[in-house]
């Protein structure tokens, strides 16, 4: 499978070319490896963090590796690794614990037994792998430089490209690459510089309304197995997933903890706290409040045993993020025109990927294995064009547009009500959910499972699935009308 995928790559004028990649983020370094397996060399990456592993307290959230991802990864033969490091779906238990201390522990059901297992694990050891694996084997043909960023992006009368980036101690680089890649998240600079210079809305972000978009979102990080209750016999396993209820009922005061499975026991692990941004959690000034408020919110578990004062101050002092909005844009690449009487020269190009062309909340985890997807499409846009960027670029974007645009619709609507931000949305959000369950069981040729599903089966396109889920709703209205219809006919009758 390897070798057939890489092996159509012919030595063209492109892949001698220098590549300059913005981001070191999965998609960043996922692109730097395909690119490298593709015969291209001279690859440098850029990223701000000052490494690969770079512990940030409130982007400290897990990643499942589902069969969309493990694509990109068994093209880069990394899918036995990156079982190793992570837990798997398979072993995917859930324990709840009440305010009142008892708990529950189940398995999470297998909706779908024929689906790929997917692999449970924090960012930065995803990204570590990624960066391991370039370390490893192909230190001659790719650099990432760390602590650098990406200021300025120019585009010179003929038609180079020009980046200006700024290293540690001031120290200012510039490049001048033939192949620039976007993958620099969801405030992208490159698509900035895009934007600037094609003038027409293709490089715009599209925004679209979630129910979960605006929630505000902290990280709490609690240490290995942290105590799970006063005596602190009970600890905490790493490959436990936890969701600790709270004991407030009133929605302003009302907070749960979510904890993901970690494969490695002695990393710290890390609870979301995900809520309203008016919630009263958000605002505590200091680490004494925080613990206080927890304390009363979480009287299940030992929370000065288990949290120390600096962690409480952190909290308080970080500002967290906020869940975007759903949102894409409509341009992919960008190719630089060249002066017709330079016929020998090939057209250089810029490339975007990742959050950098399609940014959502994480309801549905879609973020990371989406970008690893669009560069598998890369990839195979690549090898039908012979790395020939102006032939390759475009056929990377009629290939992937239009299941972006598939991928933010299902981002609305798959699994928003999820974070008990309105309950009247979740409830009538979970009507719908478990009737498309029932019919898609009672008669599967009519009804398609609900789109959260499908998502997980990665032999669909998100825009199959956008497709299914639109068909089933369409029936839904119809059955709905003949129910209207048939109730009226009736009551006309009796009258
Ligand atoms: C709170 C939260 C929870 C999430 N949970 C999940 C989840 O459970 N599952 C999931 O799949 N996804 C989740 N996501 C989304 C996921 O993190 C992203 O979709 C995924 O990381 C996209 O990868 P990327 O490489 O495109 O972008 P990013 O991961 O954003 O990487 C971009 C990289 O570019 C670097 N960079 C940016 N600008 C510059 C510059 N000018 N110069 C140099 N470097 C630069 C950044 O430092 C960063 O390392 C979550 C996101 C958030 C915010």
């Amino acid at each position: 499978m390897l070798a057939n995928q890489f092996s159509t790559v012919k030595e063209t004028d492109s892949s001698r070319k220098n590549v300059l990649i913005v981001g070191g983020g999965p998609a960043g370094l996922a692109t730097a490896l395909i690119l490298a397996k593709r015969g291209w060399t001279d690859i440098t990456v850029l990223e701000k963090r000052p490494a690969a592993d770079y512990y940030e307290p409130d982007k400290s959230f897990n990643y499942q590796i589902d069969g969309r991802g493990q694509k990109l990864t068994d093209l880069l033969g990394l899918t036995q690794q990156l079982a190793e490091i992570s837990v798997p779906s398979t072993e995917f238990y859930l324990t709840q614990i009440r305010p009142d201390g008892s708990r529950k522990t189940s398995k999470l059901p297998m909706v779908d037994p024929n689906r790929k297992t997917a692999y449970w694990l924090p960012r930065r050891a995803f990204v570590r792998l990624l960066y391991q694996e370039i370390q490893c084997n192909w230190q001659n043909q790719i650099a990432v430089l760390f602590n650098t960023k990406c200021d300025r992006i120019d585009k010179t009368e003929a038609d180079k490209l020009k980046i200006v980036a700024n290293a540690e101690n001031g120290r200012v680089i510039e490049f001048e690459p033939y192949f620039l890649v976007g993958c620099d998240g969801v405030n992208s600079i490159v698509r900035n510089a895009l934007q600037e210079w094609d003038k027409s809305d293709r490089f715009e972000m599209k925004h679209f309304p979630s129910p979960s978009s605006g929630l505000r979102y902290k990280v709490l990080n609690l240490p290995p197995r942290f105590p799970l209750d006063t005596s602190g016999e009970e600890r905490a396993v790493s490959d436990m997933t936890y969701a600790v209820r709270g004991s407030f009922r009133d929605r302003m005061r009302s907070v749960s903890l979510g904890l993901l499975p970690l494969k490695n026991p002695n990393e710290p692990r890390t609870a979301n706290i995900i809520t309203r941004p008016n919630h009263e959690i958000w605002k505590l000034k200091s680490g004494k409040e925080v613990c206080d408020f927890l304390e009363k919110a979480f009287p299940q578990l030992p929370v000065r045993q288990i949290l120390s004062p600096e962690e409480c101050d952190r909290f308080a002092k970080s500002e967290g993020g906020y869940f975007p909005e759903p949102q894409y844009c409509s341009g992919l690449y960008f190719l630089l025109k060249h002066a017709q009487a330079d016929k020998d020269r090939s057209t250089a190009g810029v490339v975007l990927l990742g959050d950098a062309i399609h940014c959502f909340p994480p309801d549905i985890g879609q973020g990371v294995n989406s970008a690893l997807e669009d560069v598998c499409v890369l990839n195979e846009a690549l090898s039908q064009s012979n790395d020939d960027l102006s032939r390759a670029l475009p056929l990377y974007e009629s290939l992937r547009f239009r299941d972006v645009k598939a991928l933010i619709r299902l981002a609305q609507t798959a699994f928003p009500w999820q974070y008990n931000q309105d309950a009247l949305g979740k409830w009538l959000w979970g009507i719908n959910f478990f009737l498309r369950l029932a019919l898609s069981r009672l008669l599967p040729f009519g009804f398609s499972p609900p789109a959260f599903f499908l998502i997980q089966n990665h032999r669909l396109s998100y825009r199959e699935i956008w497709v299914m889920a639109q068909r089933t709703t369409r029936t839904l209205y119809a059955l709905g009308l003949i129910l209207i219809c048939v109730f009226w006919g009736f009551s006309i009758k009796d009258s």
